[in-house]
């Protein structure tokens, strides 16, 4: 059996998966900030990382997946600067901070299962493990990785020697720093780990802490929550690929240094989907919410296989022309499914050729786009017995995720008047008069139905 090799992020190469304790595999996505509606930029990447856990699961693996709930500390700007974004959101609505977080937390569940994403082991939110954070930054600040100033606790970036291992970028620019002042960072790529409230702010989410009032930084809570439930040195951490340079390098830099210890073994990024060509994040707004799409009259699963036809460490241009193909694609797919279902074809057995072909793709790195493809030959596959590969289809889905065990002829309701001119037209059929007939073809589309003539008679389906 082919083994399961993964691009790791850290040493920029396609490494074969060895997991820390045999069959069982840790593993951490950064979660969402709930202060919005994710768009399908953020959810292309939770589709990734839940083919990821497929896949380890198709490979044997026992699979422990936390997603994490950023409700607090997440700053408008990356570098320790502006609002909390929940706090922000909460006066814009004019709700209170906690509503705002269950809100939007809830939508974000609604669309993983629409999406037909597998639900993690743990949710942990931020504003429930402050204990944890606190815990953490204590630990630091005994071993001299921190430092104060007029707005919080900083990590001190210059301590940690590999700092810029995970980005390998040539940032000495950032490095040289800039002029000290009180108050403010000694490098640029400090970073805050806890946040005072300002004397005179409103903030709703604030807690006592050995350095004064106040909230945990962004970066904080997925090294305090992922080694709460993972441990100190897990297996797999994803995320988008925006948070190479700082969200995960500073993840690293003060878990490494806290624990001494190496933190995760494979970080795994996946490239953004572009809106013209641009990235957008859910602050500048320009990508559609999964809702949206549906209102538009996609199903949410036809958004899932758009992403599985780019492989996820390649940017994905998102068009409704491409939504469209992608729904023209899809539906060809399940006619053919539901084809082979009805089916009674006794061909060969090709279960273990098959199977040897998909785990390739899959294994390798996740080549989902490669792997339908071999879904796809297979379902061409007339020597291939229909009843082998329905069930070898079905089994391929616990990775594809495109509910294909829900893919039957559904039971059509004709309306009366519907069956009439279906009728109607098949007497003018008798009686040659083409042209006439063709008429009520086109009044029974108006009515939302197709017409095709079959040997054992007309056929009516729902128009997709
Ligand atoms: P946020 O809720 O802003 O913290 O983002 C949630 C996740 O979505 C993070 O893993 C981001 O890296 C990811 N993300 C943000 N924008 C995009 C995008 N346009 N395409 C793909 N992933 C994205
Ligand atoms: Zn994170």
């Amino acid at each position: 059996m082919s083994k399961l090799k993964l691009y790791n992020t850290l040493t920029r190469k396609k490494e074969t998966f060895e997991p820390i304790v045999q069959g069982k595999v840790g593993m951490y996505s950064c979660g969402p900030t709930v202060y919005w509606y994710q768009h399908i930029g953020n959810l292309r990447t939770y589709i990734f990382s839940d083919l990821l856990r497929r896949v380890l699961e198709f490979n044997g693996f026992k699979v422990k997946h936390v997603i994490n709930v950023t409700d607090v500390g997440h700053l408008t700007s990356d570098s320790d600067e502006g609002e909390d974004k929940v706090e922000e959101a909460a006066k814009r609505e004019k709700k209170k901070a906690k509503e705002i977080t269950k809100f939007y937390f809830h939508i974000f569940k609604e669309d993983l299962k629409k999406l037909n994403i597998e639900l993690p082991w743990k949710w942990p939110k931020a504003s429930e493990h402050i204990k944890e954070q606190i815990g953490l930054v204590k630990k630091l600040e005994k071993k001299g990785f921190t430092y104060r100033t007029r707005d919080g606790i900083y990590f001190d970036s210059s301590r940690f020697k590999n700092y810029w291992k995970m980005a390998k970028l040539d940032l000495k620019g950032l490095k040289a720093g800039k002029r000290v002042e009180v108050g403010d960072k000694k490098h640029k790529t400090d970073f805050a780990l806890w946040k005072f409230s300002l004397e005179d702010g409103k903030r709703q989410q604030e807690w006592k802490s050995p350095w004064g009032v106040g909230f945990p930084g962004w970066h904080i809570e997925c090294s305090a929550m992922s080694m709460k439930y993972l441990g100190k040195h897990f297996d797999i951490h994803t995320g988008g690929e925006d948070h190479i340079p700082v969200h995960h390098t500073n993840e690293i830099a003060q878990s490494e240094s806290a624990t001494g210890k190496r933190f995760v073994n494979y970080w795994l990024h996946g490239a953004f989907l572009l809106s013209k060509g641009e990235k957008i994040s859910k602050s500048s707004g320009g990508l559609y919410t999964i809702s949206e799409i549906e209102k538009m009259g996609y199903d949410a699963v036809v958004f899932r296989y758009l992403c599985l036809l780019t492989h996820y460490r390649k940017p994905l241009n998102f068009s409704l022309d491409n939504l469209d193909a992608a729904k023209n694609s899809f539906q060809n797919f399940r006619r053919k499914v539901i084809e082979i279902r009805n089916e009674k074809h006794k061909g060969n057995d090709l279960t273990e050729s098959y199977t040897n072909l998909f785990l390739i793709e899959i294994n390798d790195d996740l080549n989902l786009p490669r792997a339908l493809r071999v879904v796809l030959k297979m379902l061409d596959d007339f020597d291939f017995s229909s009843g082998k590969k329905i069930k070898l289809l079905e089994k391929f889905d616990e990775v594809l995720g495109l509910k294909i065990k829900e893919m039957k002829e559904e039971k059509i309701i004709i309306p009366k008047e519907v069956l009439e001119l279906a009728e109607e037209r098949e007497s003018l059929r008798r009686q040659k008069l083409w042209a006439k007939a063709d008429l009520f073809r086109e009044r029974i589309r108006e009515k939302g139905f197709s017409i095709e003539d079959t040997n054992d008679g007309y056929k009516i389906s729902n128009l997709d």
